[in-house]
């Protein structure tokens, strides 16, 4: 048995590299025929909304957008003065507050237009008509687009609301080629043309998400809204972009334990050696999903350890073999793969996930540590 000497942590930390999010936008706004809108929701993907923003701005974005009203006003909150648009809201939203903090809303019904209209209450409102382009989740019908789009040039003209933008959203844009993203920017130029129609001219449409920014200029327009792209996930797999996070642990105990012994909850895994385990203080509370028990590794002593039994809410445990480390030992869940460690995507794949859904997930208790 060797004990193996290593660097010491006392609590889990989330570390958050603003470089990598840095060299991503750069990469994307390269990649962008037109202009680049940062997207920080969900707290920046995880990363801090504030910190991804602002690095964003620094980089070649000249927009900010996210989901909810609150998350714009949290944008404002942080002294950035850049166009921001929300873009998923209930009718019964705070369009006056929108409107004084000159946040974009997007509409994606004449009932969402004309709630907003009224509770700006003669604050002049800026909007973005939401199609939708082919995927029957937000964003107008296309039966119900030309009513749209007629009731939006009327409130131009009463004063009460100015047509920015045109978006809509494609489907299938992980996978470049699927006639679904042809169909969808078919969907946007049609909705485009209606709406010009109807004497609207919006400065700004947009359709590609981070997926389609890097893999089809057709679907561009005059911008792009990246999210996952900023913090490293290309949805399409076509490019390597950098993570930004690196996740690690302190090793809470170190105990030896015979053949035959049943670990963690259900004793899902029964140790068939001699071996040494390691305890970790973070679990599914903290964002190591359950369904990746049993097949996730971390890395413990520069090596790649079997998390090993059922991830707790709270804990997990590691087998660590033939080797002995001290407690305090630094482990690593997750980093940008440089040292051999596992990445956010290794994480996805073991648990059957995407990982969007990793970065978001890392609970609040876990310390962030901003480089
Ligand atoms: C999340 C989101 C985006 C960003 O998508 P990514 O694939 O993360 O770049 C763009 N537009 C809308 C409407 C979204 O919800």
């Amino acid at each position: 048995m060797t004990t193996i000497l290593t660097r010491h942590t006392t609590e889990p930390t989330l570390e958050i590299d603003l470089s990598s999010i840095a060299a991503n936008t750069q990469r994307l706004a390269r990649a962008a025929t037109g202009s680049v809108m940062a997207v920080v929701k969900a707290d920046g993907f995880g990363h801090g909304l504030a910190d991804v923003a602002r690095t964003a701005l620094a980089n070649g974005a000249t927009w900010l957008g996210a989901t909810s009203l609150a998350e714009a006003i949290a944008i404002r909150e942080a002294e950035l003065s850049a166009p921001v648009l929300s873009w998923l809201n209930p009718v019964d939203a705070d369009a006056w507050t929108a409107a004084r903090h000159r946040i974009d809303l997007a509409v994606p019904s004449v009932r969402h237009l004309d709630a907003f209209v009224e509770a700006a209450a003669g604050h002049p409102l800026r909007v973005h008509l939401h199609l939708d382009t082919g995927m029957a989740r937000d964003g107008a019908a296309p039966c119900e687009w030309l009513d749209l789009v007629t009731a939006a040039r009327r409130a131009e003209l009463a004063g009460t609301a100015q047509v920015v933008g045109l978006m809509g959203h494609l489907a299938w844009s992980n996978e470049p080629g699927h006639p679904a993203n042809a169909a969808g920017r078919q969907a946007l130029l049609h909705g485009a043309e209606l709406a010009a129609r109807a004497g609207l001219r919006p400065s700004v449409r947009h359709l590609a998400a981070t997926a389609a920014t890097l893999t089809d200029p057709s679907t561009h327009f005059d911008l792009v809204r990246v999210g996952a792209g900023l913090v490293g996930i290309d949805p399409s797999g076509r490019t390597r972009l950098r993570s930004a996070l690196r996740l690690t642990a302190p090793v809470v105990q170190v105990r030896s334990v015979p053949a035959g012994v049943g670990v963690g909850y259900g004793h899902r895994h029964v140790t068939d050696r001699a071996t040494t385990l390691a305890l970790l203080p973070v679990g599914y509370a903290d964002g190591l999903p359950r369904a990746a028990s049993s097949r996730a590794e971390v890395v413990v002593a520069g090596r790649r350890r079997r998390v090993t039994g059922m991830t707790s809410m709270d804990q997990v445990v590691v087998d660590l073999g033939d080797d002995l480390v001290e407690p305090g030992t630094e482990a690593i869940l997750f980093g940008p793969g440089d040292d051999g460690e596992p990445t956010v995507a290794d994480w996805a794949r073991w648990a059957g996930t995407i990982p969007h859904e990793i970065v978001t997930g890392i609970g609040a208790r876990v310390r962030r540590s901003i480089r």
